[in-house]
């Protein structure tokens, strides 16, 4: 595969989302923030939570053959055994994190998709591309998005109610009928979309956090094809700069209500097609 991508933090933060790839594999996370006075349990916070786990299942893909849902399990359970004796991961608002996997192995493309971070799939012969995008947070959280939503971003009134929705959600975190998220039990898992396709069946693959799928799916001001036609014609850069230019058009979230008015932003881009792009090795004195 032919990887690039980017990752841009939200201004004057950092960056709680996570990517990382090597020719055959790639893992996208995005950290769930912890908004400012709220409590974790962890000292660690969210952009190490990411990192570690992001890392660690890069590694468990790279070096195992387990399924993408055995690996995800495992690297949950690492990362929970890095600090449960220093920080308390009971608490409900321990470190969590979206998670996409792919992987390529002999002809085919494995791919896990848990929480709200979007897969789209350019399948070749077909017209619309394949959305891959758990939406179980979403549907958990609307009734309780339009306190918030009321609010200009950006004031502390929205603030606190930002604060609030994110604490009433975690009361349906990792729980039958809530939504799912990599945080602490390694059950979780199992909760995660997966899918397998022929290598040869696909053109390309686009993965992004919600900070830079929301160009599509809350902005409206892309198709997914159109999307895939930027990461395609100008990279995954460009992508992201539109998101910021819609976003500081509507800083206060008139038009498009939002949690944040910036967020992390992630995206990147796979090519499959026609030759092998893989990264040629060269040996030392070879030549
Ligand atoms: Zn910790």
């Amino acid at each position: 595969m032919r990887v690039t991508f980017a990752s841009e933090a939200a201004p004057g933060h950092s960056n709680e989302d996570f990517i990382a790839s090597t020719p055959d594999a790639l893992v996208l996370l995005d950290g769930a923030g912890t908004p400012v006075d709220s409590e974790s349990g962890c000292v660690h916070g969210v952009a190490w939570y990411a990192r570690s786990l992001g890392s660690t299942l890069l590694a468990g893909m790279t070096q195992g053959t387990g399924t993408l849902t055995e690996i995800l399990a495992e690297g949950i359970k690492a990362v929970a055994s890095l600090h449960d004796f220093i920080c308390d991961l009971d608490h409900p608002g321990s470190p969590s994190a979206t998670v996409i996997m792919l992987r390529r192995t002999a002809g085919v493309l494995d791919f896990l998709v848990l929480a709200d971070s979007v897969l789209v799939l350019d399948v070749i012969g077909e017209a619309e591309p394949m959305v891959v995008c758990d939406k179980r947070e979403t549907k958990v959280g609307t009734p309780y998005r339009a306190a918030m939503d009321a609010l200009d971003t950006g004031s502390s009134a929205h603030a606190t109610a930002h604060r609030r929705y994110v604490e009433t959600l975690r009361d349906h975190r990792n729980r039958d009928g809530g939504f799912w998220i990599a945080a602490v039990d390694p059950l979780t898992a199992e909760q995660a979309l997966t899918g397998t396709v022929r290598a040869d069946q696909v053109r390309a693959v686009a993965l992004f956090s919600d900070g830079a799928s929301r160009l599509v799916d809350r902005f409206h001001l892309a198709t997914w094809r159109q999307a895939l036609g930027i990461l395609d014609e100008s990279g995954p850069d460009e992508l992201i700069r539109q998101v910021r230019e819609a976003e500081h058009a509507d800083p206060a979230g008139s038009r498009w209500p939002r949690g944040k008015t910036h967020d992390d932003a992630t995206a990147a881009y796979c090519l499959l097609s026609g030759e092998d792009f893989s990264v040629r090795r060269s040996e030392p004195g070879a030549e």
